[in-house]
This record gives C-alpha cells, structure tokens and sequence, in this order.
C-alpha cells in the first residue's frame, strides 16, 4: 500500500527532471518500502516560479474564500486519517494510534489558522490632525521556504503551512526525505479542496543544497525551520545576510521539575507517556527529571512501572506505546550516549537494551544519579531516555533547569500555588506546563527562546509571521 512520492510543484505531481530518487526505509525491519524523489535545482527553481504564480493568485484571494479552501482540506483529512496514519507508521515507525492523533490534530491546526485568516485586522491610530486618517494594513509576506524534519511529519509542515496560506502567502515545503508520503498527503488533501495550483509546492532533495538555494533567493521572503539548532544557526546566519524574516523552531533539553508535594502517581504517569512518545523523537520531551530528594526513590520507582507497562514493538502491531527510532544513526547515537552515561557513573533503573532482530530498536531507558558530567546532562538525548537526578530545595532544582541554553519546554509537578507562580517567574523556557500535559494545542503558543529559537507556531502572533504590517495615513483636504 506504501507509494512512491513525486515532488508537487505548480499543482502537478512529477519526477525530479534528473529522474533521480531516494530510498524510504522502514524503520521497523530496515526494508525498502519505497522511493521519493530527489530534486535537482532546476526542479527548485521551477518551484519558485510556481509559488510566484500562486503568490499572485491568492494574495488576491479573499479571506473568506483562503478560509474555506482550508476547511475543506482539514475535512478531508478526517476522512483520511485511518490511511495516512498507516502510511506514517510505515515511514516513521510511530504507533498507529500516535499517527493517527497527528492527523487528525493537523486538521484541527488546519482549521484554527483558517479561523486566523479572517482576523488578521489592521488598526486605526488616533490621529493628531483631524484631517489625517492613519491605519495600517495586514499583507503576507510573499513566498516563503519552510524546512521540516522526519519526527512529526505532517505536524511539523502544516503549522507553517497553515499559518502561511492563511495569510495569504504561496509556501515551498523541502520535506523530509525519511518521511515523504504522509506530507505528501497533507498536500493532496489541499490539492483536492481546490487550493490553485502553486500556492503549494511540496519538494525533496539534498537540503543544505536546497536550503543554501531558496534562503537567498530574491523570490523568497520568509525562511521557516524546524531541527536541530545546529542547522538552525547555520541557516538564520544564512537568512540574515540577506534581510529575510525567519522563523526557528529547534532543539530542546526540558527539565522536569518534580516537588515533594506534587501528585506523583500522575507525574509518573503523564511524564512516562510523554517522555516515551514518538520513542522520546519530540523537541518538546520531557527529559531531565529533577525530583524533591524527598520523594526521589519513590517517584522514580513510579515512573519506572508505568515504564514497564510501555509495549515497545512495530507500529502497526496492536497496542504498541513505543516505536522505532527513525534511521541507524539515531540507533546508533542513543546507544552511544547511554553507554557514555553509565561509563560517567549513571546508574540504569531500567531498559537500555536494544530489540533483538531487524529494526532500530531501543527498550524505554530510565537512568538515574546521573552526573553532570555525562554528556547527555547537555545533549538533547532525542530518544527514549530519561535522566533523574535529585534536588535538596527550588533554588537548586530552578538552576539546574536553567542552567543549558535550551529554552523550549518545562513541565513540573507540585500542589503548591505559589510554587506554580515563582515557576511561572523563574524558569526560562517558551512553554512551561505545570500538573498537566498541555502543549501544542494550535490555540497555544509553540517556540522556544534562547538556543530553541525564536518566533511561535501557535496562538494568536504565529499568523504575524506570514504578515507584513504596513502603515497608511491619509490628509483628506476639503
Ligand atoms: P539533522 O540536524 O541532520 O537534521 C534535522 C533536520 O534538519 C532534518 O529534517 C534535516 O533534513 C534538516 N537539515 C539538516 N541540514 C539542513 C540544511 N543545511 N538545510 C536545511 N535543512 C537541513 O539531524 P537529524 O539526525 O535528522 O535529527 C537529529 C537532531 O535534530 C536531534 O537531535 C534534534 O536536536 C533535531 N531535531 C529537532 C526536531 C524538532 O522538532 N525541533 C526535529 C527533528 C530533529
């Protein structure tokens, strides 16, 4: 059932004009299941004069009509959420039922920018004169180069894609290259709600070659990224030489902040489907958990049942919690770094070992002592483990938190009031999420500050950076 994926470019699915392909692995038993192909820069360019085209067309869409355009593709995309879930199971490894919430959240973000659209005001400024009428005026930017990786992907293309086409704006998504056939989906559901063609333009390729193409290309105007901060300095470097808005969604490292009056048998819970979703592939995963010296042997024995109940297996198997990681580097890499850990003097409460037979594989991982000195302490792990260490009061447990330049997420744990409120002032991250799991709601601020990057994708700002604010003031003469 598995296909092969084209480049959607002006409207049409095609080849890359080279006929040139790359191999989609599953992650699960390492077999081909198929090709996407792989654009040359003359298919990049022909993108471009595709989003051009539809730039002109709907910029002059109105509003209204952007916004129904874009409920019908979140309605199709219910309806074909039992397939594409499947297709991302393939391709990503995810469990089904993850796969499945992805879409049919992506319909919900869908339909929450439409919302937007038809509520990008401008303002009228009182005037000094009054004679003089100034207001101003919402435009989208023009074209914009959005990036996306492999760990949620249909999430990660269509929060800049709503968010883009909602204001008006045509958009190239570069894809990603593990994971081609569920964006390519989230495309067609567009496609066939009747957004004109090149409005959307879905490639594949090499991409730093694509992206050290599009960033300084005169016909894009906005640069979106999600990955690794890493790359996302590389390109915001790139993106800055040339005056173009961006847009950085990147890497994490969240502490977990658990106090010795917090629920702990939900902390365990929420926290252990948290941290093991998407096998622990999430920028937002809860990963360093910083737990009350009190209550710390107990929580951690918490959090190491609820861990034992996670069924780690093919995504598609029933009742499967924990997938694959996504490609034998990230296998390879969590291996590693566990290993680092234990060799610094970490000490394994449970997992740590990989799956016998094919597939990439790694048991849900709790380690705790975990000294600063081991380099996951820094690292974002991006995998299945959880670190625990113990804290004696706030002052502590807040400057451990702080103490990477990670800024993304935060969650925490306690049944104290004021202890909610000094958290709120204290820690430094985007999103801070306290006795509960809730983040990524499309009506929430998504970002990070600091090294996590800059802008939002959720939440009434995150249209403003598909938009231009421009001023008009007017003296009517009599
Ligand atoms: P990576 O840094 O090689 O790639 C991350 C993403 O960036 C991929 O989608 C890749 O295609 C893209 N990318 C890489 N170089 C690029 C370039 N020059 N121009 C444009 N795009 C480029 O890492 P990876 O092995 O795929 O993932 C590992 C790390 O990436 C993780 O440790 C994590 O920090 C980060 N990551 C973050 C997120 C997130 O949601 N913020 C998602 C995936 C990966």
């Amino acid at each position: 059932m598995y296909q092969n994926t084209q480049l959607y470019i002006a409207g049409q699915w095609r080849d890359s004009i080279q006929q040139q392909t790359l191999a989609v692995i599953n992650p699960a038993n390492e077999k081909v299941i198929g090709q996407v192909a792989k654009a040359s820069l003359d298919d990049v360019e022909d993108a471009v004069q595709a989003a051009q085209s539809g730039f002109e067309i709907w910029k002059n869409t109105p509003a209204q009509q952007r916004a129904k355009i874009m409920q019908k593709a979140a309605f199709l995309l219910r309806e074909r959420a039992a397939h594409i879930a499947e297709l991302m199971s393939l391709e990503q490894g995810k469990p089904l039922k993850q796969a499945k919430m992805e879409v049919l959240s992506a319909a919900d973000i869908i339909e929450w920018f439409s919302g937007e659209a038809i509520r990008s005001y401008g303002q009228v400024i009182p005037s000094r004169q009054t004679n003089v009428q100034s207001y101003t005026i919402k435009t989208p930017v023009g074209i914009v180069a959005a990036f996306t990786p492999w760990n949620f992907p249909i999430n990660q293309v269509v929060r800049k894609l709503s968010a883009a086409v909602a204001a008006g704006c045509a958009i190239i998504v570069k894809g990603p290259e593990e994971t081609p056939a569920s964006p390519a989906q989230l495309v067609q559901a567009f496609h066939d709600a009747g957004m004109p063609a090149g409005v959307i333009n879905l490639i594949y390729g090499e991409p730093a070659e694509i992206s050290e193409y599009l960033i300084p290309h005169p016909a894009i105007q906005k640069i979106s990224f999600t990955g690794s901060t890493v790359v996302g300095k590389q390109l915001a470097a790139l993106a800055g030489q040339h005056m173009k808005k961006t847009t950085m969604e990147l890497g994490g490292h969240a502490p977990v902040l658990i106090f010795k009056d917090a629920n702990l048998d939900l902390a365990a819970k929420e926290m252990a489907a948290a941290k093991f979703r998407n096998a622990g592939q999430v920028c937002i995963a809860p990963t360093r958990f910083l737990i009350e010296k009190a209550v710390y042997e107990d929580f951690v024995e918490k959090l190491k049942n609820e861990v034992s109940q996670l069924k780690v297996g093919h995504g598609l198997d029933d009742n499967v919690d924990v997938g694959p990681m996504i490609h034998e580097r990230a296998y390879q890499n969590i291996q590693k770094t566990i290993q680092n850990a234990l060799q610094a003097g970490a000490e394994l409460v449970c997992g740590g070992q990989t799956l016998e037979g094919p597939g990439y594989f790694i048991e849900p991982t709790i380690l705790k002592n975990v000294p600063l000195t081991a380099a996951c302490m820094d690292q974002e792990p991006f995998g299945p483990l959880a670190l625990c260490i113990p804290f004696e009061s706030y002052d502590e447990a807040v400057t451990e938190a702080n103490r990477l330049n990670y800024g993304l997420a935060a969650y925490a744990y306690t049944e104290s009031n004021s202890t909610c409120l000094n958290l709120a002032r204290d820690i430094a991250s985007g999103m801070l999420t306290i006795n509960h799991v809730g983040l990524g709601f499309p009506e929430l601020p998504f970002g990070g500050i600091k090294d996590s990057g800059y802008g939002t994708e959720g939440g009434s700002e995150a249209i403003e950076a598909y938009l231009d604010t421009r001023l008009v003031t007017v003296a009517s003469r009599r």
